[in-house]
């Protein structure tokens, strides 16, 4: 099933939270996905290397049974309070909240460009966006759990 995770570091304000999009196997349902987000969190939490912070849930939200899985479109909410200048142009920041796309509109009648960092096509829809941040959110994890068991073992632990 696939979900986000809506994460931030344990003392901060909800709104600096973060979005992590996942795709587990095993996991069926809303209940489920918010167990094996606490899990992972209390696991990550409880093996934190000098420089990282804990992590606390503010929000989990499925995706599929209310029919926003393959949305070729992104859910844009504004990010900034209020209107931002730059350059003399006022500008408001955007974030998808399925996949977490970033972007910004620069006047009130035009579209949301995305961020230079989501130019790639693969980021123009939703679905196809969603899928290929799991896929480099979870080659990320499997990256650091390797990095972790290699470390463990030249310790000879
Ligand atoms: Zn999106």
């Amino acid at each position: 099933m696939k979900f986000v995770m809506k994460v931030k570091r344990q003392g901060q304000p909800d709104d600096s939270a973060w979005t992590e999009p996942y795709e587990i196997n095993g996991v069926r349902n809303r209940q489920a996905a918010e167990r094996w987000a606490n899990e992972t969190l209390t696991r990550f939490n409880s093996s934190l290397r000098k420089g990282e912070a804990a992590r606390e849930l503010v929000g989990l939200e499925v995706i599929g049974d209310d029919g926003i899985d393959s949305r070729p479109q992104h859910t844009w909410e504004k990010s900034n309070a209020m209107t931002l200048i730059k350059a003399g142009r006022t500008y408001d920041e955007y974030r998808c909240k399925v996949c977490g796309v970033t972007g910004k509109q620069f006047q009130l009648d035009s579209g949301i460009v995305r961020d230079t960092k989501y130019r790639s096509r693969i980021y123009a829809r939703c679905d196809t966006a969603l899928e290929h941040i799991t896929k480099l959110g979870i080659a990320a994890m499997i990256r650091t759990k390797r990095k972790r068991d290699a470390e463990k073992k030249a310790k000879g632990q």
